[in-house]
């Protein structure tokens, strides 16, 4: 039995597990992870009848922060448009939310949205290791602006003289291609990233996610998208910074060779794939895996 036991590859290789979440409910023993390496928000906006306000939101992330016990936890801002709406609050109607105001892009125009849920996660950093990713990013001026926000965010709390961890470290997530292809240039702007290859895959192959009628051309083990995830792995390694995956590719046991023999040691999913994935890697060692990506490559 695997479930909780650390991924020890056959060659003794050490990958991090993470798990992905949607609520402060979550239930998972924390011998079974290493990290939270995807803290999705949206579902406190979406279950309320009006936007959740800071304490609540910081109650909520406080909650995360002392059940994990230790590990970190990687909270993403809100990633609301595309797919998800609020019931409460008007959004545009876009031909294709997909590539419309969604996630960063809302939270820009929204300025007090997005200032509430800084603070408070900010808030909750006093109490673990909480560190803040953002989602959607297309650009080293979205990077360069996402950061500004939360500097304004830490200058409020402090007048207000409320506790956060000043050293509060900042990613984004890589899930469109023009981020993915300057990731030399967006590993400078920030302390990690994790990759979201759903959307990733989306973007890139021009096939939407959702839509069943072309989940032939939806392909996360393409030859353009591994080239990619390499590009990816190797700028963020060089420079010593934290880089992950938190999309479906990583708790799928096939994909999740892939991505360790393409760079990756650090992978994050739902809980009930945890088991399935670390059996897979300890069936093989470091230099296959490796050999497995070449050759698709
Ligand atoms: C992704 O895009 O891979 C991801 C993890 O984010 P979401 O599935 O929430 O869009
Ligand atoms: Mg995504």
């Amino acid at each position: 039995n695997f479930l909780n036991k650390p991924a020890i590859m056959k060659d003794g290789t050490e990958i991090k597990i993470g798990i992905n979440i949607g609520s402060q409910e979550f239930d998972v023993p924390t011998d079974r992870y290493d990290f939270i390496g995807l803290f999705r928000t949206e579902f406190l906006y979406m279950e309320g009848k009006e936007l959740p306000g800071e304490e609540t939101q910081f109650e909520a992330y406080r909650q995360v922060v002392q059940k994990a016990k230790g590990h970190p936890i990687t909270l993403r801002t809100l990633d609301i448009g595309g797919d998800k709406t609020l019931p409460y609050m008007e959004l545009p109607k876009e031909d294709n939310p997909f590539l419309g105001k969604r996630a960063i892009r809302l939270c820009f125009a929204e300025k007090e949205l997005f200032l509430t849920q800084l603070r408070a996660a900010l808030r909750a950093s006093a109490y673990g290791p909480l560190q803040i990713m953002f989602p959607m990013v297309g650009s080293l001026e979205d990077i360069r602006k996402a950061k500004e926000y939360l500097n304004l965010a830490k200058e409020q709390l402090k007048e207000r003289k409320q506790q956060f961890d000043e050293q509060i470290r900042i990613g984004i997530m890589i899930e469109i291609p023009a981020i993915a292809l300057i990731a030399d240039l967006a590993a400078e702007e920030v302390d990690f990233a994790s990759i979201g290859s759903n959307d990733l895959t989306q973007y890139l192959s021009a096939a939407d996610r959702m839509n069943p009628e072309v989940a032939a051309y939806y392909r996360s083990d393409s030859t353009a998208m591994l080239r990619l995830l390499r590009f990816v792995f190797q700028e963020f390694s060089k420079r010593g910074k934290e880089i992950s995956v938190c999309g479906e590719m990583a708790g799928n046991p096939e994909t999740a060779q892939l991505l360790v023999g393409l760079g990756a040691r650090k992978l994050s999913m739902s809980s009930g794939n945890i088991a399935g994935v670390k059996a897979k890697l300890a069936e093989c060692t470091l230099q296959e895996l490796t050999a497995l990506a070449e050759k698709k490559l």
